[in-house]
C-alpha cells in the first residue's frame, strides 16, 4: 500500500521512557515503529522531560508523541508496538514500573474502539500533559473524537499540578 493511499489513517503515537539511555530508547523505538509493516513514521513532536504521574519515587520520563501514516488494522499496529517494547527489554511486573520504553496509540483517525485489550482514544490522554503538551505542539487544532475538543483546549483544561513538562533541548 502506498503512503499517500487515501485508505491510510493517521495514528498518533506517545512515546515515552524512564529506564536507561531515555532519549536514544525513544528514538531507537521510533526507528523500529518505521519499520512496522504497513506504517510510515510521519511527523515528531520535540522531546520532554516529564514529571512521572501516578507513582512516587520514579525517575523522570522522557516523552514525545509521532504521528504515523498507516494501512493496518489498530489492532496490529499494537502487536507492532508491544513487540518493540519486548524487543528492547520491557518486563510487565507492576503497573506504571518504570521501563525502557511504553508505546501508547493515543488516536487512529478518528476512530472510536472499545476492544479487551484496546481503547482508543487512549483513556488517559486527556488527563495527562505529557500527552497533550507534544500534541499541541504537533496538531493543536486536531479534534479529539470523543470529547469533541481540540488538543489545544484539552491542554488548556487541565492543571499542571504534580505534571511538570519541560522541553528537552539537546546538547
Ligand atoms: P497507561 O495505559 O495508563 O498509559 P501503561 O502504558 O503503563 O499504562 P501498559 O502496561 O503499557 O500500560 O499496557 C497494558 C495494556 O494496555 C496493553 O497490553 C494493551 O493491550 C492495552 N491497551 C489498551 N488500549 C491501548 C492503547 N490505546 N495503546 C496501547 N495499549 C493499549
Ligand atoms: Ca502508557
Ligand atoms: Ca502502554
Amino acid at each position: 500500500m502506498k503512503v499517500n493511499d487515501p485508505n491510510m489513517k493517521t495514528a498518533y503515537i506517545a512515546v515515552g521512557s524512564n529506564l536507561g539511555d531515555k532519549l536514544n530508547n525513544c528514538f531507537k523505538a521510533i526507528g523500529l515503529a518505521d519499520k512496522i509493516s504497513g506504517c510510515s513514521v510521519e511527523k515528531k513532536s520535540g522531546f520532554y522531560r516529564t514529571e512521572p504521574v501516578g507513582v512516587e519515587d520514579q525517575d523522570w520520563y522522557v516523552n514525545a508523541v509521532i504521528s504515523m501514516r498507516t494501512g493496518i488494522q489498530a489492532r496490529d499496529l499494537l502487536k507492532g508496538l508491544l513487540a518493540i517494547e519486548a524487543g528492547m527489554g520491557r518486563i510487565r511486573d507492576k503497573k506504571w514500573e518504570s521501563r525502557p520504553i511504553d508505546l501508547d496509540i493515543l488516536l487512529f483517525g478518528q476512530d472510536v474502539i472499545n476492544e479487551k485489550d484496546l481503547t482508543i482514544p487512549h483513556p488517559r490522554m486527556h488527563l495527562r500533559r505529557f500527552v497533550l503538551v507534544p500534541m499541541a505542539e504537533l496538531v493543536p487544532d486536531l479534534i479529539h473524537p470523543v470529547l469533541n475538543e481540540t488538543m489545544a483546549e484539552l491542554l488548556d483544561g487541565i492543571s499542571g499540578e504534580g505534571q511538570m513538562v519541560i522541553p528537552l533541548v539537546e546538547v
